[in-house]
């Protein structure tokens, strides 16, 4: 499944909850297409939820299937794409505690991902070691199968950086070529807001329309979807800048002439929100539909999600087994 001439991509999610269409536009549509045109690797990130989330494991466990069926049900092709779950690639942790050796603790505490996070999860001081270093695991999970792409948003290029010190750091002081650096694959794609308007959508911000919602769900998200509180009665000239509805009829419908054409309308005035919010529901139930019909098929075959996660696991085990060779014989721990 490593092809020569494909570059290698390294992606994946922390299984803590269920994913979202925020997660469909931002990333999962990009792995579709990734998976056709590199050798692509999808890590469910347990051990990294557990950074924040170690008091409540059970929630973990739980969702590493609920994501595994999230991929599965979008079309991601075990055939293609190869699925591997963090904490059974113990080699990841043993290269992590390598490169925490490259890294200083000032170093850490200026990653401005996690300042940022830091400060939203009003951790303080009392921040644990473990989150403080969880890009350097990361750089860990890049490097373990010598990817060269990493999928990030914009606010994720301390991740990529981080990195690449520590690959150059590596390379430099073990005097041999062991690792590439790193480039990240920048989306364009701005972050699809949540329901109510104000943040990005995000599954701990209660704004999400999950992959897995039912057709009620839906339509009861959308019916109380923020859009343009100016726009009182049908008559009135509505905004377009800023609603909502409208961003996500711009991400989801199939029909953009359509879309066009009703933004006119409403615009001009005697457009209600109803009837746009009604065809907002129509256009995500039929994309929600299949998948969802095809995700309840895959909660039923638990044994089927497992072995995938497994089999992918075992494979990637074997490329990252070559990968600590290298680094072990370099450093002198060839015993
Ligand atoms: P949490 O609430 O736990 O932070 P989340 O729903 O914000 O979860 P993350 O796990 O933080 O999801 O996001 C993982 C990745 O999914 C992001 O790095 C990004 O690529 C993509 N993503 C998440 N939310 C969005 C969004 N609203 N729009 C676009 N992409 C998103
Ligand atoms: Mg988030």
């Amino acid at each position: 499944m490593v092809h020569k001439n494909k570059p290698i991509v390294l992606t994946g999610d922390r299984p803590s909850g269920p994913l979202h269409l925020g997660h469909y536009v931002g990333s999962l549509a990009q792995r579709l297409v990734l998976q056709d045109t590199c050798t692509q690797f999808v890590m469910v990130a347990d051990v990294q939820a557990l950074t924040d989330n170690f008091d409540h494991p059970e929630k973990i466990r739980k969702h590493v299937f609920e994501v595994m069926c999230d991929y599965l049900a979008i079309g991601l092709d075990p055939q293609k794409t190869t699925f591997f779950i963090q904490s059974l690639t113990p080699e990841i942790a043993e290269l992590t505690l390598i490169y925490l050796n490259l890294v200083t603790v000032e170093r850490l505490k200026r990653n401005p991902t996690i300042k940022t996070e830091i400060a939203h999860k009003g951790y303080g001081k009392n921040v644990s070691a473990g989150f403080l270093i969880y890009p350097v695991n990361q750089a860990a999970d890049i490097t373990c199968v010598r990817a060269t792409l990493v999928p990030v948003g914009e606010d994720q290029l301390p991740i990529i950086e981080q990195t690449n010190e520590i690959i150059r750091s590596f390379n430099r002081i073990y005097q041999r070529h062991i690792f590439s650096e790193v480039q990240g694959l920048i989306s364009q794609i701005p972050r699809l807001p949540g329901t109510e308007g104000k943040n990005k959508m995000s599954k701990s911000l209660g704004n999400a329309i999950f992959l897995s919602d039912t057709a009620d769900e839906i339509k009861k998200k959308v019916m109380s979807m923020y859009t343009d509180p100016s726009h009182l009665r049908v008559d009135d000239p509505g905004k377009i800048e800023g609603n909502t509805v409208f961003t996500y009829l711009d991400a989801f419908d199939p029909d953009p002439a359509e879309v066009a054409r009703l933004k006119a309308h409403y615009q001009k005035g005697g457009l209600g929100d109803v009837t746009v919010k009604k065809r907002l529901i129509d256009v995500l139930e039929a994309f929600i539909g299949p998948i969802r019909t095809r995700r309840q098929q895959l909660m039923c075959e638990q044994e089927y999600v497992k072995k995938i996660l497994l089999e992918g696991t075992a494979r990637t085990r074997t490329i990252v087994a070559q990968t600590m060779c290298d680094v072990k014989e370099v450093m002198h721990l060839d015993y």
